[in-house]
């Protein structure tokens, strides 16, 4: 393991620690429990497993693209501070990753894609971790590889892929937050159960974003209630698989 990939897990680790304390000081709803139904497929299949898997995979394949067609050659983005790096990389996902997700929520077929991260009806820290393999190869190569295309410092995949994790596990984590202003900005838990939530008619197709929250009031699809939280989360169906790889097949059902 080298240094930045041992640096990364062990604050995304402490990270999801101080999460789950956190979640039990101030929760959102507050009769969930840690170890809800799921737990340990989110924190052992998706979390420990797929993640390490997809992320060597979709490396080796970024490099192997790029020593194809010499991409990085161009070192478009080298000179930059490494600040300026990492927002510019931060901004320009966030809003693709709200343009996808929307599209996923709109169209069929990519909403199968997206299904796995919706069954979780506990939405906790650890909650965001459950999404399929495929959409994570789809995300994450289009994350990753305009990085390495664009000649950025090799700390910035690092620190990006730190941030999003730690971020990921921030928006959907049990905290009854309240941020004030900020929510036009930061996105956050208080905005993304929203998202998850199936309790509310008024929350169908709302709350895209993932990072800034901002891509949602400029585009209109913004939902943030007042004196009011989310109860209810999941698909609303109970015949949705419940192990890793019945979840995986179930994205490739006949219909
Ligand atoms: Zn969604
Ligand atoms: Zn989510």
């Amino acid at each position: 393991m080298s240094a930045s990939a041992f640096w990364a897990t062990g604050i995304i680790a402490l990270g999801g620690l101080v999460l789950l304390g956190l979640e039990r000081l101030f929760p959102y709803n507050p009769g969930q429990k840690i170890f809800r139904e799921g737990f340990w497929l989110d924190l052992f299949w998706y979390t420990i497993v797929q993640s390490l898997i997809l992320g060597l995979l979709i490396s080796e394949f970024i490099f192997w693209l790029d020593r194809h067609g010499g991409f990085s050659r161009g070192h478009w983005v080298s000179d930059w501070p490494l600040a300026v790096q990492v927002l510019f990389f931060l901004v320009l996902h966030d809003l693709y990753i709200y343009l996808f997700h929307k599209a996923q929520h709109y169209n069929k077929w990519l909403y199968r894609l997206h299904e796995a991260h919706h069954s979780v009806k506990d939405v906790d820290w650890v909650a965001g971790s459950r999404s399929h393999p495929l959409e994570i190869v789809i995300n994450q190569t289009i994350e990753f590889a305009p990085m390495i295309f664009l000649g950025a410092n090799p700390l910035v995949p690092a620190i990006k892929g730190v941030i999003s994790a730690l971020w990921g596990m921030y928006i959907h984590s049990n905290l009854a937050m309240n941020t004030g202003w900020l929510q036009y900005i930061i996105n956050g838990p208080e905005m993304h159960r929203y998202h998850h939530a199936i309790d509310d008619t008024k929350a169908f197709r709302k709350n895209f974003a993932t990072k800034f929250a901002f891509w949602d009031w400029i585009f209109g699809t913004a939902y943030l209630p007042a004196n009011k939280r989310a109860q209810k989360y999941g698909l609303g169906f109970s015949r949705y698989p419940k192990t890793y790889w019945g979840q995986v097949w179930y994205a490739f059902r006949p219909k």
